[in-house]
């Protein structure tokens, strides 16, 4: 037997590539199947789908329908072959799940991050202390399996470079942490760190409102309020993956002075910041509280939640001119107050947004609620093991 050469391995990992999407996109299916939509041989087939049995990724289940002769054994993807952790740091909350390889959730934890005044390195500390527990925590949920963890994701509300350092996060008034080393350090683990917003449509796109739309603008409406943006089924992440701070949009010209140095930032008027401010006089100081007292039909703060809800249909209005999307999916915390917020956000992207551009877009609300962002860094994890599987 001859060693192969790069040629011949290079084609080998493509043609893997294309048996294990295949599997992924349509199981169960058979080896005739694949070699059927593929075009490649069955012979080729049957080996590279023995190469993937013997790696436990896809399994035999038994066999399927004839068209005649016969009956094929039918594949199915083993997505309890590994597990993945996604994580979404917020400014005041770290959310974590634990999900197999088709985002199906094994476990799930929730805390608040109380950093009162301790900023900068301090902060740091306590916020990567309380994050390693999570993961931790979550990692002794998996069940035994043949890749145990594949990776890590984590979305944070900031700036990150191509390097998984946290830039800058004006929230938690954070500068330069290198989250994705301190991680991949301790766990010894595939870490990826991305804004939350951009593993919000990301999660979205893949389990939730976006399934099968081509082009999304996620808003997640947060603290701050940061957009993903999915541009022909990809995540567009801009020159440096910077893209997507719509929260430092000018809305007001002469407004509120921002954490980012402008004044009269969409994040001023219409994030769950601004809504807690105005709400402080009424007595009021956290968001639950705010969406019961809604609930029970509270006037003044029906009317606070009315004034958030036209500020985001500002926003959305110029989003919606500028990139003439599919649909606008609103995310994050105040998607919990969709019933007190929609009817007003719709009108006014219908008075403001231009017609032509209103016409096929889809206002929708989060499918997975506050959850977006750790399925996201959930997925992007699992995309990073899939891909590393199609590179070996
Ligand atoms: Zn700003």
């Amino acid at each position: 037997m001859t060693t192969p050469t790069g040629d011949q391995a290079l084609i080998k990992r493509i043609n893997t590539a294309i048996v294990l999407e295949s599997i992924l996109r349509n199981a169960p299916l058979s080896r005739a199947q694949i070699s059927e939509q593929s075009g490649l041989n069955k012979a080729t087939v049957s080996s590279l789908v023995q190469d993937l049995i013997d790696g436990s990724l896809v399994r035999e289940i038994g066999t399927g329908q004839s068209s005649g002769g016969r009956k094929p054994v039918m594949l199915d993807f083993v997505s309890s072959s590994g597990y993945a952790i996604g994580i979404d740091l917020g400014v005041n909350y770290i959310r974590g799940v634990l999900a197999d390889l088709r985002g199906n959730v094994v476990a799930e934890r929730t805390s608040s991050l109380r950093l009162g005044d301790a900023g900068g390195e301090a902060g740091v500390s306590i916020a990567v202390d309380q994050l390693c527990g999570c993961i931790e925590s979550l990692m002794t949920e998996a069940p035994a399996s043949a890749y145990g963890i594949v990776g890590i994701g984590v979305g944070v509300p900031g700036l990150v470079d191509d390097g998984g350092t946290l830039l800058l996060a004006p929230n938690l008034k954070w500068r330069d942490v290198p989250l994705q080393r301190i991680l991949t350090d301790k766990f010894s683990l595939p870490v990826t760190i991305d804004n939350e917003a951009n593993m919000g449509a990301l999660g979205e796109q893949k389990y939730g409102a976006g399934r099968s739309i081509g082009n999304i603008i996620y808003v997640s409406v947060g603290i701050g309020i940061g957009t993903g943006l999915i541009l022909n089924k990809s995540l567009y992440k801009g020159a440096s993956g910077f893209s997507g701070e719509m929260g430092h949009l000018s809305v007001e010209a002469h407004g509120k002075s921002c954490t980012c140095g402008n004044r009269g930032c969409w994040e001023m008027y219409a994030s769950e910041q601004a809504l807690l401010e105005q709400a402080s006089p009424l007595g009021f100081d956290d968001l639950e509280s705010l969406l019961a007292a809604a609930g029970e039909g509270r006037a003044d703060v029906l009317e606070l939640f009315a004034g958030i809800g036209e500020y985001l249909g500002i926003g959305i209005a110029n989003i919606v001119n500028v990139f003439n999307p599919d649909a606008v999916v609103i995310g994050n915390r105040m998607s919990q107050a969709r019933p007190w917020l929609e009817d007003v956000l719709r009108r006014t992207v219908v008075q403001r947004a231009l017609g032509f551009h209103l016409r096929k877009v889809q206002l929708l609300f989060a499918e997975l609620g506050e959850r977006s962002t750790m399925m996201g860094a959930a997925e992007m994890a699992i995309e990073g093991f899939f891909a590393r599987v199609k590179a070996t």
